[in-house]
């Protein structure tokens, strides 16, 4: 099958042929029709995560229809149009057990601990616990945006901020995860403040529901601008981009009693940034980690694209091919995109 290699972390990625994936006892392999660019991609490419060994295929939100099946698998067959979370859960450790497979003690994750989907086929392991089938109308380019950003933007806002109509939300960062969470929290009835240094990515947040803007970058003080803003502070704020300074904005920037989420991967020196520990004892602040959505949590959010109160399509930006998709992959931490790159041809 053809696919996008790289064989040293931060180097080239070129088109090549390589042998076909084959199913494990519990996997599936799925013929990718669409696969989205993420910055965990560039992340994985820079060689940020421990788990890939090389030479390396990224990718790992994608829609497709499958291709081969393990000897196991009792809930899907050939031909089912699908997506999956990008951790797939083993479905047997106790995090399992308990409904959180999404942070399974044993996770594999296409793109990471294995080959992902820029290429013609992956497998996917622990099918018939991760795969999502996917309705008729959600088409697979659009089904390709949900794996990763989106499904923790709905994970976040949802079940770990809670967001309740006429609260005041804040996000930090207009990349993928946050303009989904800033798409989500309006239509669960939020206020919805957008930050970001890109005026391009500012516009796009206000066309999709963010009530208040603030441009960081000629704004000397962000914690302050969103408390004007909010009125004393947001009851939820997320830091969607990962690093030290929208950390502790984000968390400064709450009310008494307010939720702080955690989305952005804190990779490099921004591993164990300072937070004020102090106003997160004196105000009750809550400090709460978001790590991609179970398979079994899907049908909510599938009901409300269906439904026509979320518009995951409206992310993004285009569709490529392999080859620039490839191309695009090093320059994902330049923030020039404003919205989601989709690979739709092979
Ligand atoms: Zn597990
Ligand atoms: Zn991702």
């Amino acid at each position: 099958m053809k696919a996008a290699v790289f064989d040293t972390f931060q180097g080239k990625i070129t088109i090549r042929n390589i042998a076909d994936p084959i199913p494990k006892p519990d996997g599936v392999v799925v013929k990718v029709k669409a696969t989205g660019l993420c910055r965990s991609d560039w992340h994985g490419w820079m060689g940020h995560d421990p788990d890939i060994r090389l030479p390396h295929v990224p990718g790992h939100e994608l829609a497709g229809t499958i291709e081969a099946l393990g000897r196991d698998i009792k809930n899907f067959k050939i031909g089912d149009r699908v997506t999956v979370p990008f951790v797939s859960g083993c479905g047997s450790c106790g995090e399992c057990k308990s409904g959180n497979q999404q942070v399974c003690d044993h996770q594999s994750q296409p793109g990471f601990t294995h080959h992902g989907s820029f290429a013609e086929y992956v497998a996917l392991d622990y099918a018939d616990t991760n795969l999502v089938k996917l309705p008729e109308n959600i088409d697979d380019v659009t089904a390709a945006t949900l794996g990763c950003r989106f499904i923790t933007a709905f994970r976040a806002i949802v079940a770990q901020g809670k967001v309740r109509e006429g609260q005041h939300v804040t996000i930090h960062g207009c990349g993928g995860v946050g303009l989904s969470a800033i798409m989500i929290a309006n239509a669960f009835g939020a206020q919805v403040t957008a930050i970001d240094i890109s005026e391009a990515a500012l516009s796009l947040a206000k066309q999709l529901g963010a009530t208040s803007i603030i441009n960081a970058s000629n704004n000397t003080n962000v914690v302050d601008a969103v408390k004007t803003i909010t009125n004393g502070g947001a009851h939820v704020s997320m830091d969607a981009l990962g690093s030290s300074e929208t950390c502790f904005n984000s968390i400064s920037g709450l009310r008494k009693r307010g939720k702080h989420i955690q989305v952005g991967l804190m990779t490099g020196d921004h591993r164990h940034p300072n937070v004020p520990m102090d106003r997160i004892l004196a105000d009750e602040l809550e400090i709460i980690g978001s790590h991609g959505m179970q398979a079994h949590k899907y049908p909510e959010m599938l009901k409300m694209i269906v439904e026509g109160k979320l518009h995951p399509e409206k992310l993004i930006e285009r569709t490529i091919g392999l080859g620039e998709g490839s191309r695009a992959l090093p320059n994902m931490n330049n923030f020039k995109n404003k919205g989601i790159l989709v690979i739709n041809s092979f």
